[in-house]
């Protein structure tokens, strides 16, 4: 590092600032302002901004605050997407190449993954099934509405890319691409597999794609607030016909149906690993929850028969 120090055994010193400014993870960088202020959120403006947090001052911040606004208001695919030396896509064949302009007007979802990731290698055939869904849907609907997708790769090496891409039918952005970066700050991509959804003028719909899909599958499209709005209408009308409570073949207690401020909240479902919020079938006991729609009904003896793990 090219600046200053405590002392190694000054554990006095570390103690006291840990306590004065109430660290509780690192990094964590605190910026002391000659006028005696403080900033607590250094890494996280230096991850956001870079060089340009400096000085960190309120105006500093509300100016970079305003200019991003600006940017996400005048966004599009066009700007997203290209960089100076390239205006394309790569597309299954690699051989291809897709120019960005042939998405305009089309409903556009980022997907951000990688092969080494562990939650992505679950998500992503669910995501192809779904894709098709959508894609065969929009094709019997005809008048000209489409979907798209492109992978923007957090993979390592052209070979984890190529064999990971291999498995997709949809477009990507070439590996290791210096916008891929730009785009998951743009974005503030926090973790992985992420599928942010673009409307066809080129605007953001939703950051939460991923969570959409595992709620509602290709019933998601086109991610809109009145398309969601619609959907939570229809599976507070489809819960009141699912039984108070049922046998799961993945558990060997009974589950009961709970809702949102009625026992339920978010939660990670176990059979599919899932994100999941609003309805759902819960053991309380043992802290087993899964989707209404993961549940698979038995009768009480062969769920007694099931193991716990
Ligand atoms: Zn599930
Ligand atoms: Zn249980």
């Amino acid at each position: 590092m090219p600046w200053l120090s405590i002392p190694f055994s000054d554990l006095e010193t570390k103690k006291a600032l840990n306590r004065k400014f109430e660290v509780e993870g690192i990094p964590y960088l605190i910026i002391l302002q000659p006028d005696g202020s403080t900033l607590h959120d250094g890494v996280e403006l230096i991850y956001r901004y870079g060089i340009e947090a400096f000085p960190f001052t309120e105006e500093k911040l509300e100016e970079l605050r305003r200019e991003e606004r600006i940017k996400h208001e005048s966004q599009t695919l066009t700007n997203l997407l290209t960089n100076p030396g390239r205006d394309y896509l790569l597309d299954q064949t690699m051989a291809r190449k897709v120019p960005v302009d042939s998405l305009i007007g089309k409903t556009v979802g980022l997907y951000f993954s990688a092969q080494w990731c562990f939650p992505c290698a679950k998500f992503t055939p669910k995501l192809i099934s779904i894709y098709h869904k959508i894609k065969r849907s929009l094709e019997g609907k005809g008048g000209g509405e489409d979907f798209e997708i492109v992978f923007v790769s957090n993979d390592c090496d052209q070979s984890s890319f190529d064999s990971y891409y291999g498995t997709m039918p949809w477009l990507a952005l070439p590996s290791g691409d210096p916008i891929i970066r730009t785009l998951a700050k743009y974005f503030d991509v926090q973790g992985i597999p992420c599928l942010i959804i673009i409307d066809p003028d080129g605007k953001t719909v939703t950051k939460q794609g991923r969570n959409l899909i595992n709620l509602y599958q290709e019933n998601a499209y086109p991610f809109t607030c009145a398309k969601l709005e619609l959907l939570e209408k229809e599976m507070e009308e489809e819960a009141k016909r699912l039984p108070r409570s049922n046998y799961h073949a993945g558990h060997r207690h009974e589950l009961t149906l709970v809702s949102e401020g009625n026992g339920g909240g978010p939660f990670i479902c176990c059979d599919c690993d899932e994100q999941g919020s609003g309805w759902a079938y819960q053991c309380l006991g043992c802290g087993y929850e899964v989707h209404p729609r993961c549940m698979r009904a038995v009768d009480p003896a062969t769920a007694a028969s099931v193991q716990h793990t």
